[in-house]
C-alpha cells in the first residue's frame, strides 16, 4: 500500500504548486457577455459558464477549458497507481469518469483533459484543479480503508497541512512564514508547498514541540 500514498502525496503536491504557480487561464478582466464558445458550446452569461442555449447576440470566444485543451496545458493531475488501482482498475476509472459528468454538467469548466497510461501509472489530467482534487478524494476514498490506524492519521496529518497550505494560498499568506513572517523561499516551497514556517523556524518549532 506504501506505492498508493506515495503517489497520492505526490499528486497533492504538483497540485498546490500548479495552483501556486499560476492559472494564467483564469482571465483577469471581465469577458464581454453573453459569449458562446465555439470548440464547445458553453455559454457564458451574468457571470458565469452554463450549457443553456446561446441567445442570438453571443459572440463567438473559445472558453478558458477548451483554450487549456488546444494547449495541452492541463491545471490539474491525479495519478492512479499501486495495487489497489491494478486490481480494481476498471471500478476506479469508471468512478473518475463518473465524478467528471456529475461536475462537468453544473460546471461546464470542470473536464477530464486526457487518461493516459505512464508507465504502470495512469494519468488523469483536467482543465481545474478542483476536479483533480475532487477526483483524488473519491478514488482514493477505498485505498485509505485499508491503511491501518498509525498509518492513517500520519496522511490525515499530511493532509491538514496541505488544507492549511490551500487556505493559505486564499488568504494570501502563502509562501510567508508563520513565524518570522520572512518569505519562505522559492526553492523550499517547490520542494515542500505545504511549508508554513522558513528552514531556521521549522527547526526550532520541531526541536520545541517534540516529545
Ligand atoms: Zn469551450
Ligand atoms: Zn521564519
Amino acid at each position: 500500500m506504501k506505492t498508493d500514498r506515495g503517489s497520492f502525496r505526490m499528486l497533492e503536491r504538483k497540485q498546490l504548486l500548479q495552483e501556486l504557480v499560476h492559472d494564467s487561464y483564469k482571465s483577469k478582466r471581465k469577458l464581454a457577455e453573453p459569449a458562446r464558445c465555439s470548440d464547445c458550446g458553453a455559454v457564458y452569461r451574468r457571470g458565469r459558464w452554463c450549457w443553456d442555449a446561446a441567445p442570438p447576440e453571443a459572440h463567438a470566444i473559445v472558453c478558458p477549458a477548451c483554450q487549456r485543451i488546444r494547449d495541452r496545458f492541463p491545471a490539474g493531475y491525479v495519478t492512479l497507481a499501486g495495487g489497489f488501482f491494478a486490481q480494481h482498475r476498471d471500478e476506479v476509472l469508471g468512478r473518475v469518469r463518473h465524478c467528471e459528468e456529475a461536475e462537468k454538467r453544473t460546471h461546464p469548466m470542470q473536464r477530464i483533459m486526457a487518461i493516459a497510461a505512464e508507465g504502470e501509472d495512469t494519468l488523469v489530467t483536467t482543465t481545474d484543479p478542483h476536479l483533480a482534487r475532487r477526483i483524488g478524494d473519491e478514488s482514493v476514498a477505498d485505498l485509505l480503508v485499508d491503511l491501518d490506524q498509525a498509518e492513517l492519521s500520519r496522511d490525515a496529518g499530511e493532509l491538514r497541512e496541505i488544507e492549511a497550505a490551500r487556505r493559505r494560498l486564499d488568504d494570501g499568506s502563502y509562501g510567508i512564514c508563520a513565524d518570522c513572517g520572512a518569505a519562505i523561499g522559492f526553492d523550499r516551497l517547490r520542494a515542500e508547498p505545504a511549508a508554513a514556517r522558513c528552514v531556521e523556524c521549522q527547526a526550532r518549532h520541531e526541536k520545541t514541540y517534540r516529545r
